[in-house]
């Protein structure tokens, strides 16, 4: 790693993990910069570009877009973040072709990963979580009944309404769907950095207060 800058980070874990909460709120606090690579399809399906509509032919099945497109996408958004700037990719890579993609991309722009986080949370909880989804409609914080905001229907991080909102990929099949994708897919992307010692185990069962506190021991 280049001297005094600290590596990047990787925010893994299953879907309905809770990945998406934690690594906004890690970052806001942090002055890092969060590259989610879920948001950003997101945002182009709302702004309907092709990129969006190409993006939610595969969402909606619950597969992954392909690793050309998505790594694309993200050489092109990390040009932008300063090297200085800590970046925490959430939901990239997901396969080892996009890990060995990301590997070069970094390594042109004098950046490397510092360390791989695996939030970890039994499979019963995140079908749980998953079914029962709501969404802050301001910041797009995520809540369930497992997580609940502290008052009913308000936002802790912005105030902003809290709507149940289970996303068009969140229905029983596609979820099933996903966690088997992500078995086969995104698994062997955890072994690849465990061969290189980066990855840390986090408990993202608890308040997300707690979670919040383990994995900022985990990154530092
Ligand atoms: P989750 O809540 O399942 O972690 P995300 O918001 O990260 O979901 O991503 C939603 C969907 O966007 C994925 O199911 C997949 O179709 C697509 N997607 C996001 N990131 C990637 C990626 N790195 N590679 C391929 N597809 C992706
Ligand atoms: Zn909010």
């Amino acid at each position: 790693m280049s001297h005094g800058r600290p590596g990047d980070l990787i925010l893994m874990g299953p879907p309905g993990v809770g990945k998406g909460t934690q690594a906004r709120l890690l970052v806001d606090r942090n002055g890092w910069v969060q590259l989610a690579t879920g948001d950003i399809f997101r945002d182009h399906l709302r702004r309907k570009t092709p990129l969006g509509e190409l993006a939610a032919s595969y969402m909606y099945k619950g597969s992954y877009v392909p690793d050309d497109v998505t790594v694309g996408m993200v050489r092109e958004r990390i040009a932008e973040i300063p090297r200085e700037t800590r970046v925490m990719f959430d939901g990239f890579p997901r396969t080892v072709a996009q890990a060995e993609a990301l590997d070069e991309i970094l390594a042109k722009q004098g950046r490397a990963i510092g360390r791989v986080i695996l939030l970890d949370v039994p499979r019963d909880e995140l079908l749980d979580r998953l079914a029962s989804r709501a969404t802050c409609s301001i910041c797009q914080a995520v809540y369930s009944t497992g997580h609940p905001p502290k008052a009913p229907g308000i936002c802790d991080r912005c105030g902003g309404a809290v709507v149940a909102t289970a996303r068009p990929d969140d229905s029983p099949d596609v979820v099933r769907k996903r966690l088997e994708v992500y078995s086969d897919q995104t698994e062997p992307v955890v072994r690849f950095y465990d061969a290189r010692g980066l990855v840390r185990r986090v408990d993202g069962v608890g308040d997300v207060e707690d979670v919040i506190k383990r994995l900022l021991e985990a990154a530092a």
